[in-house]
């Protein structure tokens, strides 16, 4: 199918950008990657009277590395996070995670804000974002703000962001201590996972300390897993976790849908949450 007729703007700085967006004499979108906008564009499910493309726009795909934080800018490539050996050495998590989505011809435009903001409740990114308690920047012609990701994301492609809105960058707490990986199960490499975890531990003798889990495909939202995270303290990871598997399963309600029941997803979450252990016991990312 054809796109809907819509207006087609190229700002060349931010500024021009929020102006674009503070308009309300039209319903405006941002093209990021256009990887699912596109798509939405072509099978009538965005109707938009502009589409902004923010792809001229310097300064808004930097990577900046702190002592206690990674700042990433919106429009930073999968394809070029995935590779950038700054990012690898000081959040090794996030190209781990990056390299489960899609395909390298999709990462090679898909950009990290718009996965955010995009907020496919499977999407492995915003359960990372969640797990890391990462702080999404937004800019406005009025101003900025800063959200929290557990109060980003709201629902099925649903997010706080307003209209008027431009995610500029996210910042991910580095959590010095923490070792992470990203577990899932999806139907073929590169698939949206039907249960994906972003699992995090600090240890000490062996024992850990502190926990940070965070799911994808189990709720209308990435969802972190409290009542999992204060099981697994005082465990080690190669003991018995029939405790912190029961924590998990009873705290979430994940949907039945087309791609699987909700007893089939509660599984594969216990599965997930088994073999994240595993590895982590033997090391995983820092
Ligand atoms: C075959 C295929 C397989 C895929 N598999 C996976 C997968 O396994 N895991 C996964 O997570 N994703 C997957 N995706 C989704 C892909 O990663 C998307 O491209 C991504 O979700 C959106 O990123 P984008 O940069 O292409 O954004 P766009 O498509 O350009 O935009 C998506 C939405 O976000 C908004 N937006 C984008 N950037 C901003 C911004 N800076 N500020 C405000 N709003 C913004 C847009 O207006 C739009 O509503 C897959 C896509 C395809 C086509």
């Amino acid at each position: 199918m054809k796109p809907p007729a819509f207006d087609y703007q190229e700002p060349r700085t931010l500024d021009e950008i929020v102006e674009l967006l503070a308009r309300t004499d039209q319903d405006a979108t941002v093209l990021a990657g256009g990887q699912s906008l596109v798509p939405l564009l072509n099978l009538r499910l965005a109707r938009p009277d502009v589409v902004v493309d923010i792809n001229r726009v310097p300064g808004l795909d930097g990577v900046e590395v702190a002592d206690d934080a990674v700042v990433l800018g919106a429009m930073a490539r999968l394809a070029t996070l995935e590779r950038d050996p700054v990012l690898a050495d000081a959040l090794p998590i996030v190209p781990e995670a990056i390299r489960l989505v899609a395909h390298p011809q999709i990462r090679n435009r898909t950009t990290l804000g718009g996965s955010l903001c995009h907020a496919d409740p499977a999407a492995e990114l915003p359960a990372v974002a969640v797990a890391l308690d990462a702080r999404l920047h937004l800019r406005a012609r009025d101003g900025g703000r800063t959200e929290e990701a557990a109060g980003f994301f709201q629902s099925v492609f649903t997010t706080s962001r307003r209209p008027e809105e431009l995610l500029t960058a996210v910042e991910f707490p580095r959590h010095q201590g923490f070792r992470f990986c990203f577990e899932e199960v999806s139907r073929r490499h590169g698939d949206f996972p039907f249960v994906g975890l972003c699992f995090g531990v600090r240890l000490e003798d062996g024992v850990v300390t502190a926990a940070r889990l965070a799911g994808a495909g189990i709720a209308e939202r990435p969802l972190r897993l409290p009542a999992a995270e204060a099981a697994l303290v005082g465990h080690r990871l190669s003991g018995d976790l029939a405790e912190v598997l029961d924590a998990a399963s009873a705290e979430v309600d994940p949907p039945s849908d087309i791609h699987g029941t909700a007893s089939f997803r509660r599984g594969l979450l216990r599965a997930v949450i088994r073999r994240a252990a595993a590895r982590l016991d033997q090391g995983g990312s820092r």
